[in-house]
């Protein structure tokens, strides 16, 4: 996971959003305010003015994603829900809170993180509880990595070997940081989608491909030696200038990584690079630029 950009929406709609939380906030009870969330987001788009908000929260999103249009959990598929990171069920004062909202896709959103998340004892430990559907959760205090306050990177490492996310150091055993990661990953269930880890494993490997494909590229003198630093992906065009058609071929190759899936395998191996085998090593001293290149734009 990535920490997400954090982009404005304009005053019109922000105060759209204001609204409809204080409708929800004004209401007496616990489950008042849930039931009230849960009606105004169904209707959400029911007005023209909802419509024309929700409208821009979504491309607002969109171009927040990491990697184009790609769900903020798994980063295998298409983003296309509206997430409430603190489920609004639960958390009714955050329905139409700008900070809670990022795009998920399907499965991420409606079969692993339904309203599932825990908050941390009020009593001060490191505890997580599992907060329970229909009760007002005991504090706001969430144990989940939430992707737009903090960044992922900061409190878990990608392992090279299994493909698995763990707590990286500082967050040892039983701190919040620790019981915050590990908690994210029983919820999104990033480590126990045998799928999903076969794609990071393979996401590794493409990267390193393109990234070789890079550096043989930028070393080529000739036509040749461009066709087979590609090997023959994409076609080379010997009618075009040579400097023009190399530049081509390393603009794609960049966007290649940049817009491929798992952005998080390709940030992790810059981070890890002098722990990962030597040929990447060298790699990455051969094409120094690919150490800045973290989004598309
Ligand atoms: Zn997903």
């Amino acid at each position: 996971m990535l920490q997400l950009k954090n982009n404005n929406l304009t005053p019109a709609t922000q105060q759209h959003l204001s609204k409809r939380q204080a409708d929800i906030n004004g209401r007496p009870a616990f489950i008042d305010k849930s039931g009230r969330a849960g009606t105004l987001w169904d209707g959400k788009t029911g007005s023209r003015a909802g419509k024309a908000a929700f409208e821009e929260i979504k491309n607002t999103l969109i171009a927040m994603c990491v990697g184009v249009e790609l769900c903020n959990y798994c980063e295998q598929s298409e983003a296309s829900d509206i997430e409430h990171i603190l489920p609004k069920s639960l958390f009714p004062a955050h329905t139409f809170e700008w900070e809670n909202y990022l795009l998920a896709c399907k499965k991420c959103n409606t079969t692993h993180k339904l309203d599932a998340i825990d908050v941390f004892d009020p009593d001060g430990s490191t505890n997580a509880i599992r907060v329970a559907n229909g009760k007002e959760p005991p504090t706001h205090d969430v144990a989940f990595v939430h992707p737009r306050r903090v960044d992922p990177m900061d409190f878990m490492d990608l392992n090279f070997d299994d493909f698995l996310f763990y707590a990286r150091p500082p967050h040892a055993p039983n701190t919040r940081g620790f019981v915050m990661v590990e908690k994210t990953l029983d919820i999104l269930e990033l480590n126990n989608r045998p799928t999903l880890v076969n794609f990071r494993r393979s996401a590794f490997h493409n990267y390193k491909r393109m990234l070789r494909e890079f550096v043989e590229t930028n070393q080529a003198a000739n036509y040749d030696e461009l066709e087979q630093a590609v090997t023959g992906n994409p076609q080379v065009d010997r009618q075009s200038p040579f400097e023009a058609e190399k530049q081509r071929i390393l603009d794609g190759l960049r966007t290649s990584i940049l817009t491929h899936e798992h952005p998080t395998v390709w940030r992790e191996m810059i981070r890890q690079r002098n722990n990962l085998p030597q040929p990447i090593q060298q790699l990455f001293r051969d094409a120094p630029e690919a150490l800045t290149w973290h989004e598309i734009n």
